[in-house]
């Protein structure tokens, strides 16, 4: 079916991800307060919008791809008495499991359908279109939420109920992040123990050590032609981004009383590797600031 989507936060993320609702054949109605986005969305068949309430007003379903929690509920709170009742409200943005709940509460009290649903797979599967979309919500609104996720989707998973997406998305990349610090640590021993990298990545990736960090995205150049360490660590993901999600795990675990101490440990180091002027780096650079080594 044919719909007419609102569109709001069109940036790396939003802007390949609105361009593949139009390649569907659904008619988009962008906003984002920078024009520079709005007018990148254009040029991708979006139709741009210089006020957010006329953007929504008359849409079927509403997405919104924003940098925070913060931000996410103030414009849900902005655009709630414009939006029809029925209307499906999706928030793509990562953002912590508290703010999402709230956005699902404030709206659900105004009759909409409502679904988290961060993503995986970064810039490059929002411009294919093979974004992993991780959902939380009720069965009603996943049913509904689905057909508007599949044009950007490799992979539309059910959670659970309310933040249950949210959720998922910081638990897994928690994990990533300790992941890659332990591959970094191997290498980096590796090396002092005089293992070339090749062979101790056929060790590794295929023995119980393997994990993506070392499969997909080895830190060390050679093993893996596509990993990020070939290309100067030029991200892939930053890890900027990853110590956002690890700090959102960490905001997560103390309200509700869990112990990640690795966790923890890693956002302290991908926060020094920041601190560093490497947020803007791939995060299995992470190697370099191991060895010591300020680039
Ligand atoms: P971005 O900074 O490129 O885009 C965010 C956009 O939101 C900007 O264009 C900004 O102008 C707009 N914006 C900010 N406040 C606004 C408001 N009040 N109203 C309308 N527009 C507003 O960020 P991005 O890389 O597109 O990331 C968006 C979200 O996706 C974030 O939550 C991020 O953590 C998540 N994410 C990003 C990646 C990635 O690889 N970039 C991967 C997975 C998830």
């Amino acid at each position: 079916m044919t719909m007419t989507i609102a569109f709001i936060g069109l940036g790396n993320m939003g802007g390949p991800m609105a361009g593949n609702l139009i390649k569907a054949g659904h008619s988009v109605n962008g906003f984002d307060l920078s024009e520079a986005a709005r007018a990148a969305a254009a040029e991708r068949g979006v139709s741009p919008f210089e006020d957010m309430a006329a953007a929504v007003t008359g849409a079927d379903a509403v997405i919104t791809m924003l940098p925070n929690g913060g931000l996410v509920k103030k414009v849900w709170a902005q655009i709630a008495e414009t939006v029809a009742p029925g209307t499906i409200m999706i928030d793509s943005s990562t953002i912590d499991v508290d703010s999402a709940i709230a956005a699902h509460a404030m709206m659900a009290e105004k009759g909409c359908l409502t679904l988290d649903a961060p993503v995986s797979g970064g810039t490059g599967g929002a411009e294919a279109g093979t974004l992993t979309f991780m959902v939380g919500g009720s069965d009603d609104a996943i049913a509904k939420g689905r057909e508007v996720l599949e044009p950007m989707a490799g992979r539309v998973v059910p959670c659970g109920g309310a933040g249950a997406g949210q959720a998922a998305k910081i638990c897994n990349n928690m994990l990533l992040g300790i992941s890659m610090i332990g591959a970094a640590e191997a290498f980096a021993l590796g090396e002092k123990l005089g293992l070339e990298h090749q062979a101790l990545f056929d060790v590794i990736s295929t023995s119980s050590g393997q994990c993506w960090s070392v499969n997909t995205n080895c830190p060390v150049p050679g093993p893996v032609p596509t990993s990020p360490a070939n290309n100067g660590y030029k991200p892939g993901f930053a890890a900027a981004l990853m110590l956002k999600d690890l700090r959102l795990a960490q905001e997560a675990a103390l309200s509700r009383g869990a112990q990640i101490p690795l966790g923890a440990e890693a956002a302290q180091m991908f926060g020094l590797f920041e601190s560093l002027g490497h947020g803007g780096e791939d995060f299995s650079g992470i190697i370099n600031f191991l060895r010591g080594a300020d680039k």
